[in-house]
């Protein structure tokens, strides 16, 4: 696909191609994700789209190409396990009733791009939120190389019950107005939806589980949305195929039930109860804490008192969240980017560091563990010998100062350059 591509697209005043040689990254700096370890120089050589060799030096072949990255440090491409590249700040729920589709298709090209440029070299599309399967066409033409954005895993629309979290509630009924999801009442439900999605070409499902949630006088509650027993029912049907599910959800008995019943990742995932947190560590279950939204949606509330109330929910989560750093749950980043604009979601890095997590930690979540998340691993996530040349760098140290990640000044895809 990519052998004898030469994509030129001029974005911020660049051409992207990828070479037909060989090329050598030179950086002062090269972080190893898996070790922590920092060696100095850093050199990655690559061939097409992917790596040949990583380390302090590499060997240089005749002719091959040098990029000298001076005094920066090389980092393997950054992975956001919880986007929404078809929502943009300020339009989320009324999106669906003012922007057309078509409308929408276009911005979500130009946030996979300006995740692209933030570093962001992989990213799972959790639900387009009323636009349907058109993430298919988004994801399509990033892999023929037609527009620059991250490698995506995506679910088209997310799935939910008839006036759950999702549902269009509180409009005029006369008005029809649409859901932002598939609605699915049932397993049998479930499963037509799922089989749908997949054909009209989802990589994995979104499922709402709980929602809407409430927290009063530290008092935390959320209702479940499906049984044990759907939910089973759907991730036996996205196991038939290869695929997962994954889920909004917080609060028990909804997480309990996603992680019984085997979901790749808990979305926000909040109020977790002991026996939830001890499965997930077992199964290999991600969390997803997506702080970065909780903390734009802080920063831009409507009132004082509402500004209030969302700063206590967010000190509230990082306290649930420093409970399942200590009970061992496995961390993927993910910053639920879309209400917030898209490429500043390396913030989430800065807050998962805040609210507890280690630097490598955090690193790790948003590389190797994305990695995971997403079906990847041994392909992305890491700088090493058969991996793709999915590269970025930063100034500074990131283990440091994480703060390096949000100003990211290289970026490789697949061996394409897209930003120098
Ligand atoms: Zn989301």
């Amino acid at each position: 696909m990519r052998k004898t591509l030469l994509v030129l697209i001029g974005v911020a005043g660049s051409c992207f191609a990828q070479a037909s040689h060989a090329v050598i990254l030179h950086a002062a700096h090269m972080l190893d994700v898996e070790t922590g370890r920092t060696v100095s120089p850093g050199e990655v050589l690559l061939e097409g789209d992917k790596i040949l060799a990583a380390g302090a030096s590499v060997p240089h072949p005749v002719g091959a190409e040098i990029v000298d990255l001076g005094s920066r440090t090389l980092l393997p491409g950054l992975i956001d396990a919880h986007v929404h590249l078809f929502l943009h700040p300020g339009a989320e729920d009324l999106q669906t009733v003012q922007e057309s589709v078509p409308a929408r298709t276009i911005r979500a090209v130009l946030a996979a791009r300006d995740d692209l440029m933030g570093g962001f070299t992989a990213e799972r599309d959790m639900g387009t939120e009323g636009a349907g399967s058109a993430d298919t066409a988004v994801r399509d033409s990033i892999n023929q190389g037609l527009i620059p954005g991250p490698r995506l895993r995506i679910s088209g629309n997310a799935v939910d019950i008839l006036g759950g979290h999702e549902d269009a509630i509180g409009f005029n009924p006369e008005q029809r107005v649409l859901s932002n999801a598939d609605v699915a009442n049932t397993a049998d439900d479930l499963v037509r939806v799922i089989r749908e999605q997949f054909k009209e070409g989802s990589d994995f499902v979104k499922i709402y589980e709980t929602g809407h949630d409430s927290l009063e006088a530290g008092e935390f509650t959320t209702p479940y949305q499906y049984t044990l027993e759907q939910l089973r029912a759907a991730v036996q049907e996205a196991a038939r195929v290869g695929k997962k599910v994954a889920v909004h959800a917080t609060g028990e008995p909804g997480t309990g039930y996603a992680a019984e019943a085997g979901v790749a990742s808990v979305d926000h995932a909040y109020q977790l109860s002991d026996p939830t947190m001890a499965v997930m560590k077992q199964k290999g279950i991600f969390a997803v804490p997506t702080f970065a939204v909780s903390e734009y949606f802080a920063d831009h509330a409507a009132t004082p008192e509402e500004q209030k109330h969302l700063r206590e929910e967010l000190a509230w989560h990082a306290g649930q969240f420093r409970r399942e750093l200590e009970a061992g749950v496995p961390m993927a980043m993910g910053s639920d980017v879309g209400p917030f604009p898209h490429g500043t979601q390396a913030r989430e890095f800065v807050l998962m560091v805040k609210y507890g997590m280690a630097p490598l930690a955090a690193i790790q979540a948003g590389t190797l563990n994305g990695a995971k998340l997403l079906g990847w691993a041994g392909e992305i996530g890491k700088l090493e010998a058969g991996y793709f040349a999915d590269v970025i760098a930063v100034d500074g140290d990131p283990l440091a100062d994480i703060t390096a990640l949000q100003k990211v000044s290289f970026v490789m895809k697949g061996g394409v350059v897209y930003k120098r």
